[in-house]
């Protein structure tokens, strides 16, 4: 299909209203004024935005519009190498000299330092850069340099390179990537897409000449294909100035070649592609109508937002009647979903999509429904009731993000500013784009946005691909492309009608027939900040009232006693507990009566049971808090059993875990369960073997018992609500709650680590030689601040040190990292420090080596070095966190139930960090004796 028609309908969108048919000029979208955009005389591109929030960071990007595509035969992985190179000297930074400076500033590699190559662009970053010295944004500014154009590429550093992106390869080398690799060129038939994903070619990697690589980076890394934003609590003009200053230098070469957007030819027959590997759980069935993309010339109009409002709705209406069809036990798939977006990697061609899951056996029967869900949607369109929930989502949706203005965080804006120089998507203030969208949605009839469907749902065969990644399996018969054929003409010639849209058409509850209770009494704590309410059931509401963010109230509420007074004969309903649960119903609702209910809305609430205690956890906007409520009181009373979902949990179970061995991960995952916990059947992964053990009514038996005491429970509710509206709220839905006058319960005693010293190697057969270890040493520990920030801090370092040593030194894993914490699932907390490390196979025993002496290392002397760098890190984080709700329900429930307060004196106990406190306690660590090790290798071929 080609675009221009998609573009005329959505013209027609606007001509069906008289209010907007005055509007048919068609208005180009706005340029957010508060992003100061220049370009200099070399071509290069700059955003610099001031942005508050959070205070005192900056964010620093530099976004080129090349990749993979760019390469040349000999070149191909070498935009994805140069990636790496980058952090391999430049000339202001020798060796590894940014990742160092990065760390000096407590910026990390890995999360806050990092860089992707994708197909037709590579973006570097550098972001949460304290700004309080200016010293520090010009270094950053420096580095972004040294990328653009200052890379020294040496030879002695590519060769060191090689073996960590050939890791990655290894690693990355799952069955999706496998397959897609394969697919590519028959998907892209006559084009360079089919033949240049960024992970490139092995035999290039391991041989390719430096000056290969030297070249691409000249021909193609220069300023006129190069934009540098920076967004954060920066002086815009002093930000410019030093930009100019340090960029205008450099010079683009004469006759310097273009980037020419890659064409994707159209297809006339349809294209059949079926993959299939031994590891692949779930197969998947894609069926795509390709058109052209909108041309970025064209993407500055208004009829673009209009055409993206009119592609978001339609898919939402075709998921919700996907996920109604999975209800049905027949129903040949376990999910399905549409879209429209880009054509696989290739943003010059989008197309619209159907993606499926199927049941075993069953990939021709899910590609014959997908094609007639779109048909039908092509052939009588959506109703009046399906659109209006569609639109009310949409604009709840835009309603919640313009609430929340002013808490955008910088990386929201270092995207949108990469996406608009790449891709020139709208960047336009977003109060102009609420206002236009309130204005204009509602104006749109559903007959409008019918008539789209047959621009962006083709019926003919003309650009139709469809892939099918599947499993491999013995004595399997794969379909061929003629039974892919069939199933799409069977869709087109059965005779369908018209889709009848349900809806329960009532309150989700009747306020009116709860009896409220009271608030009872009310105490305040001014160190955390709190005000604590006692309500007449006995239950306790913590109201933590912030303004973190503008849109969001979070609650979670907990007692004690969890899985843990559940024995032997509920182990698997208590695995599955959670999902089981969430996929119920509430009230009088089944759960796919409850999503149409809950249109429009922005609110969620899920029961879950962990070990020690169960939990409410809810969330919603200002608006939504009476919707949150009132869930949450049907989640105490009232939840409904749902066979069908329940059936359709139990198929996918059912397959998931048939195939599970076939999995390398999975494998490893299993046997890292059973290993630590002693063999435990309580804590082993679920198996298939089990899945007869599970009892829906237990299930919803076993909630009933949990939840039914509200009075001791606590609910802690954090986040912009407005107190004179939350008290009635409270007495209404919370206060009301059933209660019986039973005393606290506690947990019971029913944790097994493993104790001692055990090991556990074992090999395994694999499509592609994996590797992986996992360490663990633990001890029971006293839970108080100072240890928790000790072993968070023992495990930061020795991160640090397995990066350096197993990673960048020999290239023994691609990645490898290490992490602290308490345990509390027990009476006696446990300090845990755990290392996990994907291994290079061929040199898996040096990677173990090494993660020993690691430790061994640290518990003699720990570097002073390393341990500033992670003070300054933890500090750093601390002020972000402060400014999160969810830290604040975390940080109460402690104070709560350990009396331990771990906020107020966070900053001064890391500061009092040293080398010998935190040696020492290292030591107290490992004099337990306990460590557990899991390791797995690959079988000799
Ligand atoms: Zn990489």
């Amino acid at each position: 299909m080609k675009l221009k028609k998609l573009f005329v309908a959505a013209l027609m969108l606007f001509s069906t209203t008289a209010m907007v048919a005055q509007q048919m000029q068609m208005p180009p979208i706005p340029v957010d004024p508060a992003v100061r955009i220049g370009k200099l005389d070399n071509g290069l591109t700059y955003y610099i935005r001031h942005n508050e929030y959070p205070e005192h960071v900056a964010n620093f990007y530099i976004a080129q519009r090349v990749g993979s595509i760019n390469e040349e035969e000999s070149q191909r992985g070498l935009a994805h190498f140069l990636e790496h190179m980058a952090f391999n000297g430049s000339e202001h930074f020798k060796g590894n000299g940014i990742i160092e400076f990065c760390r000096s500033l407590g910026v990390e590699f890995g999360s806050d330092l990092n860089a992707y190559t994708s197909i037709d662009q590579t973006v570097y970053r550098v972001c949460n850069v304290p700004t309080k010295r200016a010293t520090a944004l010009d270094s950053c500014l420096l580095i972004l340099k040294d990328w653009s154009n200052g890379l020294s590429l040496e030879a002695d550093e590519i060769d060191k390179e090689r073996d960590v992106v050939h890791n990655e390869w290894r690693l990355g080398e799952g069955p999706s990537q496998r397959m897609i690799q394969r697919a590519l060129p028959k998907v892209y038939p006559g084009s360079k897409y089919g033949e240049r994903l960024p992970i490139g070619l092995m035999s290039v990697i391991d041989s390719f000449k430096p000056k290969t690589l030297r070249a691409y980076y000249q021909k193609w890394y220069r300023p006129d294909n190069q934009a540098i934003i920076v967004v954060g609590d920066v002086d815009v003009d002093k930000m410019e100035a030093k930009i100019k200053e340090l960029f205008a230098g450099i010079k683009v070469p004469a006759n310097a070649p273009k980037v020419v957007a890659e064409a994707v030819p159209d297809n006339k027959e349809a294209i059949y592609v079926y993959e299939k590997d031994k590891e692949m759980q779930m197969s998947q069935v894609i069926v795509m109508m390709k058109h052209d993309a909108t041309p970025q010339e064209e993407k500055s109009s208004m009829a673009y937002l209009i055409q993206d409002y009119a592609v978001n709705v339609i898919s939402q209406m075709i998921n919700q009647r996907m996920t109604e069809l999975t209800q049905d036990a027949a129903c040949p798939f376990f999910q399905a979903f549409a879209d429209d977006s880009q054509y696989l990697l290739s943003k010059t061609k989008d197309c619209f999509e159907l993606i499926g899951v199927p049941k075993e056996g069953k990939d021709m029967e899910t590609l014959q429904v997908l094609y007639r869900e779109a048909k039908r949607a092509r052939e009588f369109g959506f109703t009046a009731s399906e659109y209006d929930r569609a639109r009310a989502d949409y604009l709840s949706g835009l309603e919640k993000r313009f609430t929340n203005r002013d808490k955008r965080k910088n990386d929201e804006f270092g995207n949108a500013y990469r996406d608009h120089y790449l891709t020139n998507e709208p960047i336009p203030p977003l109060d102009v784009l609420y206002q236009t969208m309130q204005q204009i949605a509602p104006s749109i009839p559903v007959q409008a946005i019918n008539q789209m469907l047959p621009e962006l749902i083709s019926a003919t065969d003309s650009n139709l691909v469809v892939l099918i990644l599947a499993q491999e399996k013995e004595g399997k018969v794969y379909p061929t492309e003629n039974d892919m054929a069939a199933a799409i003409a069977a869709a087109r010639a059965e005779k369908l009608e018209a889709y009848v849209d349900n809806v329960k058409d009532e309150p989700l509850l009747d306020a009116t027939k709860i009896k409220k209770g009271k608030i009872k009494k009310e105490t305040e704590n001014t160190v955390l900040g709190y005000k604590e309410l006692k309500l007449s059931n006995g239950a306790t509401v913590i109201l933590k009232k912030t303004d973190f963010k503008d849109d969001e109230v979070q609650m979670q509420a907990f007692s004690m006693g969890g899985k843990s007074l559940y024995g032997e004969a509920d182990y698997t309903n208590l695995k599955v507990f959670d999902s089981a649960i969430g996929l119920s119903g509430l009230g009088n609702f089944s759960s796919t009566e409850l999503q149409k209910a809950l249109a429009g809305k922005e609110v969620n609430a899920d029961l879950s049971l962990a070990n020690t205690r169960q939990y409410l956890t809810a969330h919603s906007t200002p608006k939504d808090i009476e919707t949150m409520f009132q869930m949450s009181y049907l989640y105490f009373t009232n939840v409904k059993k749902d066979d069908k979902q329940f059936q359709n949990l139990m198929t996918q179970l059912d397959m998931a875990l048939k195939n599970k061995s076939l999995s390398p991960d999975a494998v490893f995952s299993d046997s890292v369960a059973a290993t630590t916990y002693g063999h435990n059947p309580r804590f082993n992964n679920i198996d298939v073997k089990d899945l007869k053990d599970i009892d829906y009514d237990r299930i919803l038996a076993i909630a009933k018992e949990r939840f039914q005491n509200a009075g001791q429970f606590t609910f802690v509710i954090a986040g912009n609500f407005d107190e004179q509206t939350i008290r009635p709220l409270i007495e209404q839905y919370i206060a009301s709650l059933p209660a019986t006058k039973k005393k606290a319960e506690d947990f019971k005693e029913v944790m097994t680590f493993a104790k001692g010293k055990v090991v556990n190697q074992f090999k395994v057969k694999t499509e592609s030689p994996k590797a992986t270890a996992r360490e663990m040493w633990y001890a029971d520990m006293p839970y108080t601040l100072e240890n928790n920030v000790k072993i968070d801090a023992v495990g930061q370092i020795l991160s640090m040190i397995y990066l350096k040593t197993i990673r960048e030194d020999e290239s023994a894993a691609y990645s490898c990292g290490a992490v602290g914490y308490f345990s509390t699932g027990s009476k006696q907390p446990k300090a845990m420090l755990q290392a996990y490390c994907p291994m290079n196979p061929d040199k898996a025993e040096l990677a173990v080596r090494l993660i020993h002496e690691g430790i061994e290392n640290m518990a003699k002397k720990v570097d002073a070095d390393q341990l500033q760098k992670v003070k300054d890190y933890m500090l750093k984080q601390a002020d972000i966190d402060a400014k999160k709700n969810n830290y604040w329900i975390n940080t109460i429930n402690v104070f709560k139930e350990y009396g331990l307060d771990f906020h107020t004196d966070y900053k001064k106990t890391v500061e009092a960090l040293t080398v010998d406190s935190i040696r020492d306690f290292l030591n107290q660590l490992l004099k337990s004796g306990n460590s557990i090790e899991v390791i797995m290798t690959p079988e000799a071929k």
